[in-house]
């Protein structure tokens, strides 16, 4: 064998050495990965499973990413949004048809096509500047979930109208890369996609996961733990994304309504639930309703729990977390009941 040659079958093999020890690994031993995807950075923690769970997975998440990223010019989501119509792969057709319902059934607190209002505050480039009332009511006659047309797979536009499924899409990328990695064997597995943290099973030893919900208002510790096994536990707060100007915090959460940050009172939202893109999409739908409005969902859907963390400092948890979620710190608990 020549030189170079040696050289590339040894590196190979080098390259190899994680994965195949990651497979032979006792279950007690995690394999694990790290990487930067969808504006974050994503650790998948796994025990358990075949040998290429991990890579799998990673590269099903850049795969989403490139359908689904608003910002990326060859993704799916913007060729939609440039030419008005577009043949939809299925995850893009499957996660539109579901967020479009999503939009429905919280009364248009999420709304999909907030992107021109989203663009005009500066989010998607970092160049943040406060649009004046005119701007915002012209970009706000653009936004209307209820006019984007699907079927099948063939999704259409009207004019001026743009997508933007950032508040939902890691929740789907956390439910999929669950059932890829179940498929692959794994039954214990903590997937953490940013602030969307998703749990496989329970751990090894067969307690729960202990998920830790950031402080809003301090963001180096933490408000409390919450104790879940197979469950999506998706945070949203006005803390991951915001600029200030004269003393204002402006935060990337739109109230569709008003085209501007919401300020509901609420400063973070953590939901669990089974499902991923339900808890990212209701994390979200939630923190522009506000407190009451948020429990009220509650109260009339009850299929998922959550965490209201005013921007006073005061915290509410539904009634299904009252055993499982413990704070941090000396404040009060206040428990929502049906
Ligand atoms: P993060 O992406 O920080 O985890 P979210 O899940 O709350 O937070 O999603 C926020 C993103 O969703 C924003 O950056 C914006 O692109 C988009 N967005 C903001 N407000 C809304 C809204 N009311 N409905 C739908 N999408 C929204
Ligand atoms: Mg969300």
């Amino acid at each position: 064998m020549s030189r170079p040659r040696l050289l590339r079958v040894l590196s190979a093999l080098l390259a190899l050495c994680p994965l195949l020890c990651a497979g032979c690994a006792p279950r007690s031993e995690p394999a694990e990965t790290t990487f930067a995807a969808m504006d974050t950075v994503m650790t998948l923690t796994v025990y358990g499973g075949e040998a290429d769970a991990l890579s799998a997975a990673r590269d099903r998440v850049l795969e989403l990413e490139a359908r689904l990223s608003v910002t990326d010019p060859d993704s799916e989501i913007a060729a939609l949004n440039r030419e008005r119509t577009a043949a939809l792969s299925p995850d893009t057709a499957e996660l539109l048809s579901r967020s479009l319902e999503l939009c429905a059934r919280t009364g248009g607190a999420l709304d999909v096509t907030i992107y021109p209002v989203v663009r005009a505050w500066g989010f998607t480039t970092g160049d943040y500047a406060v649009p004046g009332g005119d701007t915002l009511s012209a970009l706000l006659e653009k936004v209307d979930y209820t006019k984007v047309r699907l079927e099948g797979n063939a999704a259409s536009l009207p004019a001026g109208a743009e997508l933007d499924l950032g508040a939902v899409a890691k929740g789907y990328a956390g439910d999929e890369l669950a059932a890829l990695l179940r498929e692959k064997g794994v039954e214990s597995a903590l997937l953490e996609l940013g602030g969307n943290i998703h749990t496989i099973g329970s751990k090894p030893d067969g307690s729960d996961w202990r998920v830790a919900v950031r402080d809003p208002a301090d963001t180096e510790g933490y408000l409390g733990v919450v104790s879940v096994s197979n469950k999506a536990v998706v945070t949203s707060g006005g803390y991951e994304r915001y600029f200030e100007e004269d003393g204002v915090r402006y935060w990337h959460i739109m109230d569709p309504a008003s085209g501007a940050p919401a300020r509901s009172g609420l400063f973070s939202v953590t939901v669990a639930a089974d499902s991923g893109l339900y808890a990212d999409a209701l994390s979200t739908a939630l923190f522009v309703m506000g407190r009451e409005k948020a429990l009220d969902y509650w109260r009339t859907h009850r299929d998922f729990e959550a965490i209201l963390v005013s921007e006073d400092g005061s915290v509410t948890v539904t009634e299904g977390l009252e055993k499982s979620f413990t704070l941090s710190g000396a404040r009060t608990l206040s428990v929502a009941r049906p």
